[in-house]
């Protein structure tokens, strides 16, 4: 009896932790200061049932888009190949390859399956993994890839628990691959440990290229799991630093939801309106929608705009008299982010 009763205990116990994943992975719990979303955040990165969670998403992505989620398009400059991977139900992973040596870099390779499908198709051999978190559905493929290819090297940071990491990152270094330079941005927010990175348009004769994550994505940014308004304003304003012409590809395909929330906090905004016809005629033939470019995000990109006074005027919020002008922006990126999460919950 006594075993049938602990029996029952753990199954119950493993039908709260699916739902309570379940939940995490739809958003509804969005609001990260919630107790149920903060023992399901835990879970998630803390323990294998995050990892055993993920392998059951990326198992049902599989069967439910065997060619992905989205169609995509690769782009070549002189020497330079950049090639989008659709994975899980709205990831993207990016193989970015020197033309010249076959060499390849994986940014955020999830699904390593899908990925070892494109390294061959391409035939180019996997030389360097840049990893922009430590969230599976980034990070998940790491372990199997540097199986595969033994000398690999694994980037990211040492603050993030990425998997088979060799190269941890400061912010700002450098790092190469063949004729491909990348730079590294420290960015928390999303993560303690989030890194973006840049590819050197020069490597190619072509626009630098931001591999972002998720600290940024088409008209979005990522959630604030493990940082404050404040930190996560440091690293979007890392991002508008680069130049207007880098090309932005992100990590999730989430464009059409964040157009319409865009709308709602900044109606008049006409740049956003063209976009966003854009937008819902290559989603109707799911069509990937990136890249844009950070000159186009700084222009409807709600999260890129905690400066624009229209914004502020939306939002009914007003800088204090003796207000810090980062400080107030930083309530202003608040605001916009609780906003987001309550329209993506209805
Ligand atoms: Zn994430």
């Amino acid at each position: 009896m006594p075993a049938l009763l602990m029996l029952g205990s753990v199954a119950l116990l493993c039908c709260v932790i699916v739902l309570l994943l379940r939940r995490l992975h739809r958003g509804l719990m969005a609001r990260t200061e919630k107790p149920l979303f903060k023992i399901a955040y835990g879970l998630y990165t803390r323990t294998r049932l995050g990892y055993w969670f993920y392998k059951r998403q990326l198992k049902r992505a599989r069967e439910r888009y065997p060619h992905g989620h989205s169609s995509t398009q690769a782009i070549v400059f002189s020497g330079v190949k950049v090639v989008p991977i659709p994975v899980l139900s709205d990831n993207y992973s990016y193989l970015v390859i020197d033309t010249t040596s076959s060499l390849a870099v994986a940014v955020d390779p999830s699904d390593p399956v899908v990925v070892q499908t494109y390294l061959d198709r391409e035939g180019v051999s996997l030389e360097a993994i840049l990893c922009t978190h430590k969230h599976w559905d980034h990070s998940g493929g790491n372990k199997a890839l540097k199986k595969h290819y033994k000398s690999c090297r694994v980037y990211g940071s040492s603050c993030d628990d990425i998997p088979e990491l060799t190269h941890p990152l400061s912010d700002r270094d450098l790092l190469s691959v063949g004729r491909l330079q990348f730079q590294a941005y420290f960015t928390p927010g999303h993560t303690v440990g989030h890194m973006i990175y840049v590819l050197d348009g020069k490597s190619g004769d072509g626009p630098d290229c931001l591999f972002s994550g998720d600290l940024l994505f088409l008209a979005g940014c990522g959630r604030m799991f493990e940082g404050s308004a404040e930190t996560m304003l440091g690293s979007l304003d890392t991002v508008t630093s680069l130049n207007d012409s880098t090309l932005l590809w992100p990590g999730h395909e989430y464009a059409m939801d964040n157009l319409k929330f865009a709308e709602v906090v900044e109606p008049e905004n006409t740049i956003r309106d063209r976009k966003f016809q854009w937008v819902s005629q290559q989603r109707l033939e799911k069509k990937c929608t990136c890249p844009s470019t950070i000159g186009e995000e700084k222009e409807y990109n709600p999260f890129l705009r905690t400066h624009c006074r229209d914004l502020h005027m939306a939002l009914d919020l007003q800088r204090g008299p003796e207000e810090e002008w980062s400080h107030f922006r930083a309530r202003v990126l608040e605001e916009v982010r609780r906003r987001k999460d309550l329209f993506k919950e209805r």
